[in-house]
């Protein structure tokens, strides 16, 4: 039997040697604290967690669901859309139901990639961004990241070869690792960037929920024009604590939209309409589960942001997301660093080398952990690297 090319270039789990050496000291009995893992601690709020119980009791629900989401989540999908961003979108045509988003930007690659072609991707971020590519054969260009641009992924350097041969450009601002924001120019620039060049601009808003100090993360497709490139893919697993549920949503450009729904029909046969149902909840009910969250987070990023203080260690402090992303101390690597925190203190950061090359020098901590893990792993850091 032989396995198909695809599966060796897939890129190697670059967390491994992390993985192994908390694998070593557990065996010790050492109690480790990840500080690694992107996925919310908190249960599902339970207005949507008693809209499950009822919609799995519905027998309508028991059988094949519309391909691209019930008509009624589309329209709640829209509807969120308005009273959120003020975005227009028309439920049958320019939204779409996914079963996460990460299947969204998985599939989008089928659509709009031929073996060979280019996307365009951050340097640092979502692996799936250029795993879709590589399971189409076809390349990653990767946008250089900085700090002093406030991470926003550069466009003004793409080699002209490179840019004729690309279809798509990925962004995801709130950033997932880096924390960062875009600005409005820069999401101008963008569209501008891909309508000059006939690129499909995937925008992916997985945390547009969580923003702290008053902030709030726009959608793409408030900027004009924004409709005629670009689809948003919209994930309500950050935003209301459902990450194992696999409910999200694709919004946008219609052809996009479209696109992605006929590579859906012939791989997949929705997603239960039940969920559906219990999402439609989550969206047209009072949004008070999101801002609690969104303060528990922004309690949890000043513990971090104390206790990275407290070790000499300096950082932006994040508007959104779930993340802390800071600058690894003077002479050490991001992956040497994250060793001597999980050796000495016994807890784990993820190195931001890890993300892709320009994460190099940098570390995510994730914020969630519960309360007492997250204060016990700042205390350790304190006390053994202080
Ligand atoms: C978590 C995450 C997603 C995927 O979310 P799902 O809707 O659960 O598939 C997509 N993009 C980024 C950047 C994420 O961090």
């Amino acid at each position: 039997m032989k396995t198909a090319r695809n599966l060796d270039n897939m890129p190697p789990y670059l967390f491994a040697q992390i993985d192994k050496k908390r694998a070593a000291l557990e065996a010790q009995g050492v109690d480790v604290i990840s500080l690694g893992i992107g996925d919310p601690d908190m249960p599902t709020p339970p207005h949507i967690v008693d809209a499950m119980v009822a919609a799995v009791r519905n027998p309508a629900n028991h059988q094949y669901p519309d391909y691209a989401g019930s008509k009624a989540y589309r329209t709640a999908a829209a509807g969120w859309m308005q009273r959120r961003f003020g975005v227009e979108a028309c439920p049958e045509r320019e939204v779409l139901a996914l079963i996460g988003s990460k299947e969204g930007i998985a599939h989008i690659h089928t659509a709009f990639v031929n073996p060979g072609d280019y996307v365009l991707a951050p340097s640092i971020g979502y692996p799936v961004y250029s795993g879709g590519a590589t399971l189409m054969h076809a390349h990653t260009h990767f946008l250089p990241m900085r700090a002093d641009d406030g991470w926003l992924a550069r466009l003004d350097d793409v080699p002209s070869d490179v840019l004729a041969r690309a279809r798509i450009l990925f962004l995801g601002y709130p950033n997932n690792p880096t924390g960062a924001v875009a600005t409005p120019a820069y999401f101008d620039e963008a569209i501008a960037y891909c309508r000059k060049h006939g690129l499909l601009l995937v925008h992916d808003n997985a945390y547009s929920e969580i923003g702290f100090d008053g902030y709030r993360a726009p959608s793409i497709l408030e900027r004009p024009g924004a409709k005629e490139v670009c689809i948003e893919m919209f994930s309500l697993s950050k935003s209301y604590n459902m990450t194992g549920w696999r409910i999200g949503f694709a919004v946008g450009n219609e052809t996009a939209v479209q696109a992605l729904g006929t590579i859906k029909n012939n791989l997949d046969s929705g997603q239960f309409t039940a969920v559906q149902d219990a999402a439609i909840v989550a969206l047209e009910s009072s949004q008070q589960c999101v801002s609690d969250m969104c303060a528990l987070y922004q309690r949890r990023r000043d513990l971090v942001l104390e206790a990275l203080k407290a070790i000499g260690v300096d950082c932006v402090i994040p508007k959104a997301t779930i993340y802390v992303w800071a600058r690894v101390p003077e002479g050490l690597t991001s992956a040497e660093f994250a060793e001597k925190v999980l050796t000495e203190a016994h807890v784990i950061v993820t190195p931001g080398s890890g993300y892709g090359p320009d994460g190099e020098g940098f570390m995510r901590i994730s914020l969630t952990t519960p309360d007492d893990r997250l204060l016990e792993a700042v205390r350790r850091i304190k006390e053994t690297l202080g």
